[in-house]
């Protein structure tokens, strides 16, 4: 079988390298001759990173398992990604701040165990109190 012809490509960066060709589009490299920066969702995992919404795969990096023939991963730039939230405490306070801020009355700053309506952020003998009832200015 011959090797397929490397072609050259333009990196992100301005920087040219080569692939082993296209598919769907997108540069492909066998394992371990992919260009530094690019990763697997896998990798990006590893150093607690993420994609970024919408960030689209670079290229792809084809290889082969033994027992189940070729596989292929999606690579990502490393640059692009974003540090990988985590569950931690300071989270899980700003989120029980948010929903107290739904079920607390701005007005009397009584605590509810039901969310209030954000159109007025008032529970209802407030809104009656006020005469304020969320609705839209006729
Ligand atoms: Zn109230």
């Amino acid at each position: 079988m011959r090797r397929a012809q490397l072609r050259d490509l333009r990196l992100w960066d301005g920087t040219w390298t080569w692939c082993s060709g296209f598919r769907d589009g997108l540069p492909w490299w066998c394992w371990g001759s992919a260009p530094a920066g690019l990763v697997t969702l896998s990798q990006l995992r590893e150093q607690r990173l993420r994609r970024r919404a919408g960030q689209d795969p670079f290229g792809l990096l084809v290889f082969r398992k033994h027992g189940c023939g070729e596989q292929v991963a999606e690579l990502y730039r490393v640059d692009l990604a974003v540090a990988a939230r985590t569950y931690t405490l300071a989270v899980a306070a700003s989120v029980a701040a948010m929903c107290r801020a739904h079920r607390t009355c701005r007005r009397c700053r009584r605590e509810f165990d039901r969310y209030l309506p954000t159109s007025t952020w008032t529970c209802w003998p407030c809104m009656q109190a006020t005469g304020d009832f969320g609705e839209p200015a006729a």
